[in-house]
């Protein structure tokens, strides 16, 4: 391994973690699309990352966040998101083996529905986590803004009970998640290398800003400056401000590891594939999901890993990325999505059979 490569890893094996997922994810050729479009394309399988077959991204953020939340003697964890939220469903998955006890307080975009419970709300229900679905009033955040009183009040509940709480934010996004993208990218660099190739581009989508921070962090920790980082956003944002926040994640993850190495201007660039909105259906990334299981038998979901896959084959079509070159598409997970409520997967669920 080369040594800013190696250095970089030691530095993150420095924090404690708690081993939740199976690492290395793979990573593999899509023959297929390769050749229909005439540029290399390999596949990180984040959505790989165990536990059970829905895991995602998530896993590799609260590997980090818990191992703090074991130390300090933590028995439940609290986090935040929308009813549908993948981040919520891994974080109760991975409080449940590290025998914590989830509270969910999620954000009902789309309200579920009591009689036809679905996808990440049912996981969650199986996991037997305390569930608590709060009145959508715009984005997540602003939703989570307004209940903190709602919060404070049941942690001084279980406070009094004798609990202790650990806090996981939205997204998992701190900087000791974001460590686990860190430590993504190196594990990345390194397959391809063992491949014989380094990618002229590794495209991923971003939400909360954690993965992308993630990932830009290891990126410039172990000095691949010649790979471009392109993120897609999900959801409406103003780039710039958003932009500068995962700037500032990135660099308290460095921070973090105890290095000081200056985040490049050009360290990532973030483009906006959000359509109608997060959770919202977008009509032409859910033509490239039609097309990756098409071609490929993959899936990836409408309110994230599709939406970010159409973002990367958009740049492919109108040539920005060139003809000849090797990319990753990162799949950061998401599928339990394409089983949640009509309002999410839009047209994908359309009928297309012959009833006899
Ligand atoms: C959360 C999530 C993302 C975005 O990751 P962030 O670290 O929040 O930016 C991307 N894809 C899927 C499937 C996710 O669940």
């Amino acid at each position: 391994m080369k040594e800013a490569r190696q250095a970089a890893l030691t530095a993150l094996h420095a924090l404690d973690k708690e081993p939740l997922g199976f690492y290395p994810t793979p990573l593999h050729r899509l023959a297929k699309l390769s050749e229909m479009t005439g540029v290399e394309i390999w596949i990180k399988r984040e959505d790989f990352s165990g536990v059970s077959l829905f895991g995602g991204n998530k896993i590799r953020k609260l590997e980090y966040l818990l191992a703090q939340a074991k130390r300090e003697g933590c028995d439940t964890v609290f986090t935040y998101g929308a009813t549908q939220s993948n981040h919520a469903m891994q974080t109760a998955v991975a409080a449940r083996r590290c025998g914590m006890t989830p509270v969910l307080w999620l954000g009902a975009i789309v309200e579920p529905k009591a009689e036809d419970i679905r996808a990440n709300l049912l996981l969650d229900t199986i996991l037997g986590a305390e569930i608590h679905i709060l009145t959508s009033i715009g984005s997540t955040k602003e939703t989570m803004a307004a209940n903190k009183p709602l919060f404070a009040a049941r942690i001084a509940e279980l406070e009094a009970e004798g609990h202790k709480i650990f806090d996981v934010p939205i997204g998992g996004s701190l900087p000791r998640g974001a460590a686990g993208f860190a430590e993504c990218w190196i594990e990345l660099m390194q397959q391809c290398e063992d491949a014989g190739f380094t990618p002229d581009t590794v495209f991923c989508g971003t939400g909360s800003g954690g993965t992308l921070a993630g990932l830009a962090a290891g990126k410039t920790m172990s000095m691949d400056t010649g790979v471009a980082l392109q993120a897609f956003t999900v959801g409406k944002k103003d780039l710039a401000t958003y932009g500068a926040g995962v700037r500032d994640l990135a660099r308290a993850v460095i921070v973090l590891t105890g290095r000081s190495y200056a985040l490049a201007d050009d360290a990532f660039a973030i483009g906006d594939v959000s359509g109608p909105g997060y959770e919202k259906p977008h009509k032409e990334a859910n033509d490239d999901i039609r097309l990756l299981a098409r071609t490929e038998g993959l899936f990836a979901d409408s309110v994230y890993s599709g939406k970010a896959f159409h973002g990367m084959m958009d740049m492919i079509r109108s040539g920005a990325v060139k003809r000849g070159s090797r990319v990753v598409f990162l799949h950061t997970g998401g599928a339990t999505a394409l089983f949640s409520e009509a309002e999410i997967v839009g047209d994908l669920a359309a009928p297309s059979f012959v009833h006899h």
